[in-house]
């Protein structure tokens, strides 16, 4: 039991790692619970009805300018959430209750939001599937910016955080991340987040320790409090002693060395202790990405995600344009081996210009591959900005959501067919269902490589959705299952280059049991590149 004033402290899972040292800066949701709705009158009602209109509008535009941000800064799969929120917002249904509230229950046009946002969220909270209840974080987040904007309050609540705090908070929302991606902070401790969610992708990709999975986080930790997080063991130590404070900073400082250690080694090979060499590559999303990926030390792009050329669109991209874009991201890596990952969207993704499809289980709906097979000039379009690109690049091509082999024969074919005499780019297949990695002999016939995407892998493996707090607990992606499966995998076919582009490569405890499976590529956010790099020179692949 924590004492007034007494040192304690809190365990959680490792998301991100590192040490951080800072003040404490809890972060609550605006939206509480309605207690005293505001009431107006009959006259009141046009000039209510006005202000929720032209919050909607700038909420609608500033969504727009987000999902840019987003998918330039930080990550394609993050931007996707806003193009979402905007279909959300400006859904009619929604619409309606708003408006309703206002002219026939005579509430303030916050009130209203408050009331309708909440009934929704709680709504889809209420529902089994679970996309339905990440809808209800959605809709969270959404109400949150429209409150604010109808108080006039235009800067985002965690603009205002100060710098070098640890942030405390429930959860990630999706436009939390965008504030999150230029403070600097020292560290973030969170109620809720699985290792493989998009929160957990955005800290990594950022180089930010955090701590995820700590129960009632935010009702027990004060605020302005020294704390002391060690990303590493997944501890917090809140308002330490200076005996606490003493022993972190020496350990800080060690890590610190050993961390400069790592980058100055970064460009050297990372070579087992029994002399094999793993090759360490780079998932990146935008161009500071695979700057900071190359001069970490990394060997190539291991995970390129096509989904930025696409999203916020209205018309899909020409070759030409996939060419450009592609050009610029990975132009830090020229000259090296670049993994494209096909366009990997569809389901609870929708891009503007398919038609929607209104799927009950979308995670299992017509999503990457298969997405890709239903529209095959969306397909043709990103093999041949590939091509294009195979003159400055060593290109290669993943194909994302593969459940069948007549998945990977379909690429294959279409290669075959647009460039029947030229060599093409070297084709890789996800390793993220459970029916690829048990099917993977006949998966192989029609691949040069493979690539487990160990967050989807475990997502349907466990049947827990990656992104939904509240079946955290079962998302493991370093459990036994998960290697079980991946031994199977190499035992199947035991002369495929396997590689690893999940998150879980780029955590240092498990890179000694990968590579007994028979990894022998990981590819890791840009920060992580140094730390991998050492962890496998501190391993050997065959127990000693
Ligand atoms: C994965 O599923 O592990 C993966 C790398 O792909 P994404 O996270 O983009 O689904
Ligand atoms: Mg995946």
């Amino acid at each position: 039991m924590q004492q007034i004033g007494s040192s304690f402290v809190l365990h959680g899972t490792p998301i991100s790692p590192g040490l951080a040292q800072g003040i404490i800066h809890v972060h609550h949701d605006l939206l509480e619970p309605i207690d005293t709705p505001v009431d107006i009158a009959h006259s009141q009602v046009e000039q209510e009805l006005a202000r929720l209109d032209f919050a909607t509008a700038g909420i609608s535009e500033d969504l727009v300018v987000l999902a840019t941000r987003v998918e330039k800064e930080i990550d394609s799969r993050l931007s996707e959430v806003f193009g979402s929120h905007r279909l959300m917002l400006n859904d009619p249904s929604l619409q309606q209750e708003l408006r309703r509230e206002v002219v026939d229950n005579l509430l303030c046009a916050s009130s209203a939001v408050k009331a309708v946002f909440l009934r929704w969220e709680s709504r889809f909270l209420a529902l089994e599937s679970q996309i339905a209840r990440e809808k209800g974080d959605d809709m969270r987040d959404l109400s949150i910016r429209l409150c604010n904007a109808l108080a006039g309050i235009t800067a985002h609540p965690l603009d205002e955080i100060p710098p070098g705090c640890i942030l405390v908070a429930s959860r990630l929302l999706p436009s939390d991340t965008v504030f999150l991606a230029h403070r600097a902070i020292a560290g973030v401790l969170l109620e809720h987040g699985s290792s493989g969610s998009h929160a957990a992708l955005f800290v990594r990709q950022l180089g930010l320790p955090c701590i995820s999975g700590i129960p009632d986080l935010v009702s027990t930790v004060p605020d302005a409090i020294l704390a002391l997080v060690d990303a590493d063991a997944g501890t917090v130590t809140v308002r330490p002693k200076s005996t606490q404070l003493i022993a972190f900073q020496r350990l800080t400082k060690e890590k610190a060395e050993a961390y400069r250690v790592a980058r100055a080694n970064a460009r050297r090979p990372a070579v087992t202790r029994d002399g094999v060499t793993v090759s360490v590559i780079a998932n990146v999303g935008s161009s500071s990405d695979t700057q900071l990926a190359i001069a970490n030390g990394a060997e190539g792009v291991g995970l390129y995600r096509m989904e930025q050329a696409y999203l916020g669109r209205t018309t899909p991209p020409d070759t030409s344009e996939l060419v450009g874009e592609m050009t610029q991201v990975l132009a830090a890596a020229k000259g090296r081996s670049v993994c494209v990952r096909l366009l990997d969207v569809g389901a609870d993704k929708p891009l503007p210009f398919l038609a929607f499809f209104a799927e009950s289980n979308p995670a299992l709906g017509l999503r990457g591959i298969r997405l890709l097979r239903a529209y095959p000039e969306l397909l043709k379009t990103q093999l041949r900005a590939v091509m294009a690109l195979s003159r400055d690049f060593d290109m290669r091509i993943l194909v994302p959501m593969v459940s069948l082999p007549e998945d990977m024969a379909a690429v294959k074919e279409l290669l075959r067919q647009l460039w029947p005499k030229e060599t093409v780019p070297r084709i890789g297949a996800m390793i993220e269902t459970p029916a690829a990695a048990l099917s993977v002999q006949a998966i192989a016939e029609y691949a040069d490589f493979l690539s487990f995407g160990t967050n989807d892998l475990t997502q349907y493996t466990f049947a827990a959705d990656r992104d939904n707090a509240a079946v955290e607990h079962y998302f493991n992606d370093g459990s036994a299952v998960i290697f079980r499966l991946l031994r199977l995998v190499h035992d199947d076919v035991p002369q495929m280059p396997l590689s690893v582009c999940g998150e879980l490569a780029g955590r240092p405890e498990h890179i000694a049991e990968l590579l007994r499976c028979g990894i022998r590529t990981l590819s890791v956010a840009a920060p992580l590149v140094p730390i991998v790099k050492e962890a496998i020179r501190h391993c050997s692949c065959h127990p000693d």
